[in-house]
């Protein structure tokens, strides 16, 4: 039987090139799922945006300047001295026990319980994410998501060659009746629904929070239908004022995998993450995550759990909370000062807000004008599977300073205006 050609194409140098793609030589060795991995034009546009005269609303990053430096260092000397040849060491592939844990301590305060074994320790949570694609999802396969939800899980779940099909969501969160009529629907088409994947608090771009009583229906739902549920919560901690419903993990330990991160509440930088799965699924992901980093890194992982023995890390995150409610607070007036037009939400914690631009404007149309008038968002459209979000905006208002946040949103009330002007 004559062998099956492979798609490389050979240039005259003698060197193989691709058809459809001049640059990259290689483009036709790819594996299908690769296909998923395409920048996108906002992500060139964020080069630009990147301008220190450029007030950024758009990326998410946690303002880590608010956490005192003496903090990590004093963790970081301890440790080395006490035991250095340990954390510069390979250790285990579910994390060091001792954090694992202290995990259990930082998800009481969610209304968790639950056992230090039932834990395993990733590079930060969107590596959780990643493992759990890898173990749940065939190409053809459904993730049910809210609409809008976090681009980069999504991009994960496509990588995988699964769609996402989106549950609208309101100021409550994610609409009990839209999922249960989203997964009949899907079942009625014969499609293979694998989890709902969730943000339920302080939502990554919608800002909105579950209500309590929807989270009961829709563990229901999802039980009901034989679906888990994968519960994404890096932000329930940082509340503004009154502190949010539990975790959806606190009402069932069987259906649902929780993740949680560090990167929010003390620094990203350490790449520590977590998720809390049942017995079966944390077994499959311990393998996962030695087939893929062969274990967390010892390091960081001693320097967090050291911190978390000698620092006040619940001031910390109090801390953390002042500033970040500040700055919303700041965004809401400016909003309101500046763009009477629009509409938005207002959360009571975490990130975001979700803007809605009046008559019909086209926010990732709008973006190269706003950059030039140098202020920068993320378009609606990036966190959505379906092209949904045309007219919607995330507005970050964790790193800008609040003076920032001030010109920032009357830079694209400008922007705005001169597009209804036109
Ligand atoms: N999930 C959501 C909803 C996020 O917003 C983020 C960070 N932006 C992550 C996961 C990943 O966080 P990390 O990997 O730093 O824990």
């Amino acid at each position: 039987m004559k062998a099956k050609q492979k798609r490389i194409h050979v240039s005259e140098q003698g060197r193989p090139t691709a058809p459809g793609n001049n640059l990259d030589p290689w483009y036709s060795s790819y594996a299908a799922r690769a296909a998923g991995l395409s920048a996108s034009e906002v992500r060139a546009l964020f080069a630009v945006a990147s301008r220190p005269e450029v007030v950024s609303l758009a990326g998410g990053m946690p303002y880590v300047s608010a956490l005192p430096e003496d903090l990590v260092t004093n963790a970081m000397s301890t440790v080395m001295r006490d035991e250095g040849p340990t954390a510069l060491q390979y250790g285990s592939g579910q994390g060091v026990p001792k954090l694992r844990e202290q995990i259990l301590d930082v998800m009481a305060l969610e209304g968790i319980k639950a056992s230090a074994s039932d834990i395993v320790v990733t590079t930060g949570s969107q590596h959780a994410l990643e493992l759990f694609s890898k173990l749940f999802l065939d190409p053809g396969d459904v993730v049910l998501s809210e609409g809008p939800s976090y681009v980069t899980a999504m991009v994960i779940f496509k990588s995988y060659q699964a769609e996402v099909a989106h549950v609208p969501m309101d100021d409550n969160g994610l609409i009990p009746e839209a999922l249960r009529e989203r997964i009949a629907q899907l079942k009625a088409e014969g499609r293979r629904l694998k989890f709902l994947y969730t943000i339920p608090t302080f939502h990554n771009p919608a800002g909105v929070t579950l209500a309590a009583e929807r989270r009961a229906e829709i563990l229901q739902i999802a039980q009901e239908n034989g679906i888990l549920v994968l519960e994404d919560n890096p932000y329930g901690l940082l509340y503004f004022n009154q502190q949010p419903p539990n975790a959806i993990r606190s009402l069932d330990e069987d259906g649902v995998v929780y993740l949680g991160t560090f990167s929010k509440t003390l620094a990203p930088g350490f790449r520590v993450g977590w998720a809390l799965a049942p017995h079966a699924i944390r077994e499959k992901l311990i393998l996962a995550n030695e087939a893929a980093i062969l274990c967390p890194s010892s390091f960081s992982q001693m320097v967090i759990s050291e911190y978390l023995s000698q620092a006040d890390w619940k001031g910390q995150i109090n801390t953390f909370r002042g500033v970040y409610k500040e700055r919303k607070e700041t965004m809401i007036s400016a909003l309101e000062e500046y763009l009477p037009g629009c509409t938005w939400t207002n959360p009571n914690g975490g990130f975001y807000v979700w803007l809605t631009l009046p008559d019909d404007l086209d926010s990732k149309a709008m973006l190269p004008r706003a950059v030039k008038e140098l202020v920068a968002y993320t378009p609606g459209t990036a966190f959505y599977a379906d092209g949904g979000g045309r007219q919607n905006i995330r507005l970050s208002f964790c790193y800008p300073t609040p003076e920032q946040i001030r010109v920032g949103i009357r830079r694209l009330a400008n922007v705005v205006n001169g597009e209804l002007d036109l």
